[in-house]
């Protein structure tokens, strides 16, 4: 069924990496832009030209949601409703959509048009509702945001008038909202036009850091970013000079991963960087490959993210033909290939070692620590991976020193940070601001206070899999060790804000929900227990719940968190175990209130198979 041209593509883009396996997602992707979705027989014609196992194949298509494994209409659309969506009214958005097209998700069209779905969050928190169109003879889709059931209407009729379009910019386009300090460092030019082409890169300045850290030599590059103390923007907050130097002496080749797979709800700031400020990543990488004498370096990119993708492409063509990659960069006598690789719909592959097993072309499973990515990582090579924001920041710490960038933020948490503000806020949004800002002045002199200025119920500081903080916390300042000691963490520094009026049981059920679906199903804790909790909330919720409900819950979540391979496992409950924590009464009173005779539960069982659509529930189930 494959078209020859398209097996030799295939072929070609099994020579861009040094284990052709590793095309195996990217073939796939080329295979389903041809045929609109992944018969058996299409991926036992992949698995021909891997020379592998059809089985293995077909595993690795089962496990990613946006490789399609039966037919879908012309358009595949997604709605996110996830909780930084569901704060900004993505409910309406959805039903609309059901009713406009007649279909549920899962669905599709009778002519064949539309296929609905939803979508887990897909880092457009600030700039909800948002749904992606991605026509499935395309391989990338286009996001469209900030939508109201008026402006999906007029999406509706496009795609059925005029087709889909020619440009995959943000719609509403340009940049979301962002700002903070006074002399932004890693925002200062998303706001120029052609932001994201070379030319305006090299007019500010651009590519002078990777000039002067040739001249430097690798180790002094690599103690400048040690001195700087700057720690991973990804979520570990580890200390990334010090991740480089865990490096084993003479052992070749190693490789750099620059990790691009932002998926933690409510964190949206690579995606800007990406989109527009590429080349800024890109420098960053070559600098870090240059430090830890890498010769091969990728970019692992979510797939859902299609603009940032094509104009990371679009640069790191420009950065080879200017000389910053390829062979004996700026006459230095070093070399860099840069590979940017799409992901295809998995949450876990931002886990540093289930990004480096999908890299490899297989399912994003975690691997067991130790050893570490630093010393047995991609293709068992050691390995750096770093996160795009920190990446950002290493062209700047070369130009202008360790030194001005401890000037900024804490002792411990040194330089600025990109904070993601979401939720029930008037102006969310990307702010630029050092360590130490404390959550006050973020939610309320940046992002403008509250919606209707109603009170803070909670705030979650670091994405959503980190505990929730009261209001009473407001006064924390954004550090690694200062919002550890109000009973959270930093994390991604995704600042999600709700207020008063949003429903206890709804949040915990919703982010419950999210960790049970992104499982990647590896371990038992993780992959039934939180069915068990969604379970236990989807009853809550219908009115069949029981106050002793809660300590069940508490005992689920904490055989999970301490039971489980991956780091997956304790953060996927760590926002409810702090939800019934805070608001234990609201919960017991919601109990009592639905269910006062505290009646026999009626269950309503969410079924693994959806007979409506005669398909699992997830492709991971
Ligand atoms: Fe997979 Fe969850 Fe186990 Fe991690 S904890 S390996 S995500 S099943």
């Amino acid at each position: 069924m494959l078209s020859p041209e398209v097996k030799k593509e295939i072929q070609q883009v099994m020579k861009k990496y040094p284990d052709s396996r590793s095309a195996l997602v990217p073939a796939l992707y080329i295979a389903q832009r041809e045929v609109g979705w992944l018969p058996p027989e299409v991926q036992d014609e992949v698995a021909a030209l891997f020379e592998i196992e059809p089985a293995e194949v077909h595993a690795v298509a089962g496990f990613y949601n946006m490789l399609y494994k039966d037919p879908h209409g012309k358009y595949h659309l997604e709605v996110c409703t996830n909780v930084g969506c569901k704060l900004r009214g993505s409910d309406k958005i959805v039903d609309h959509l059901k009713f406009k097209l007649g279909i549920d998700f899962g669905e599709t069209t009778t002519d064949g048009m539309f296929t609905l779905d939803h979508a887990e969050c897909m880092g457009a928190c600030s700039t909800g509702p948002v749904m992606s169109v991605r026509p499935v003879h395309h391989e990338l889709g286009k996001y469209y945001e900030n939508l109201t059931p008026e402006r999906v209407d007029q999406i509706i009729e496009t795609l059925r008038d005029d087709g889909f379009p020619a440009s995959l910019e943000r719609d509403p386009a340009g940049p979301p909202p962002h700002g903070g300090m006074a002399e932004p460092v890693l925002l200062a030019r998303v706001d120029k036009p052609d932001s994201h082409k070379i030319d305006t890169y090299l007019a500010d300045g651009g590519y002078a850091a990777l000039r002067k850290a040739v001249g430097m030599g690798a180790d002094a590059v690599l103690q400048e970013v040690k001195a700087s103390g700057i720690r991973g923007r990804g979520g570990a907050g580890f200390p990334a000079g010090v991740k480089w130097s865990f490096l084993p002496k003479g052992v070749y080749p190693r490789y750099l991963v620059c990790n691009a797979d932002e998926s933690e709800p409510g964190t949206f700031k690579d995606r800007l960087l990406m989109e527009y400020d590429p080349h800024q990543v890109i420098e960053g990488v070559i600098i870090a490959s240059f430090a830890c004498e890498v010769k091969h370096a990728f970019i692992y990119i979510r797939g859902e993210y299609g603009f940032a993708y094509q104009r990371l492409v679009q640069a790191v063509d420009e950065a080879y033909q200017h000389g910053f990659l390829g062979k004996n960069i700026l006459g230095s006598g070093y070399d860099l290939e840069l590979t940017v690789h799409r992901g295809a719909g998995a949450y876990i592959c931002g886990e540093e070692t289930a990004l480096l097993t999908s890299l490899e072309g297989k399912r994003g499973h975690p691997r067991l620590k130790p050893p570490f990515p630093a010393v047995e990582g991609l293709y068992s090579k050691p390995t750096v991976i770093n996160n795009v924001e920190t990446l950002s920041n290493v062209p700047h710490i070369i130009a202008r020193g360790a030194d001005w960038y401890k000037t900024f933020g804490t002792e411990k948490s040194t330089g600025f940070r990109l904070f993601s503000l979401s939720g029930q806020v008037k102006k969310p949004g990307v702010y630029e601001l050092p360590h130490g800002t404390t959550l006050r002045t973020l939610i309320y002199e940046y992002g403008g206070g509250t919606v209707d200025d109603k009170p803070i119920k909670g705030i979650v500081p670091g994405g959503l899999s980190m505990p929730i903080l009261p209001a009473d916390k407001l006064d924390t300042p954004l550090d690694f060790e200062s919002v550890q000691a109000a009973g959270s963490m930093l994390g991604s520094a995704g600042v999600i804000v709700f207020t008063e009026d949003m429903p206890i049981v709804s949040l915990a059920k919703r982010t419950v929900a999210f960790y049970r679906d992104e499982s990647c199903g590896k371990c038992s804790p993780c992959r039934e227990g939180g069915g068990w909790l969604e379970k236990i909330l989807e009853r809550i919720e219908a009115g069949g719940g029981r106050p002793e409900d809660l300590d069940e819950m508490m005992r689920i979540s904490k055989f999970i968190e301490e039971q489980t391979f991956c780091p997956f496992g304790p953060a996927s409950v760590w926002g409810l175990q702090s939800a019934i924590r805070l608001y234990r009464d609201e919960f017991l009173a919601y109990i009592k209130k639905t269910n006062p005779e505290g009646k026999a539960p009626q269950v309503p069982v969410r079924p693994i198979f959806r007979p409506d659509v005669g398909k699992p529930a997830h492709p991971r189930d």
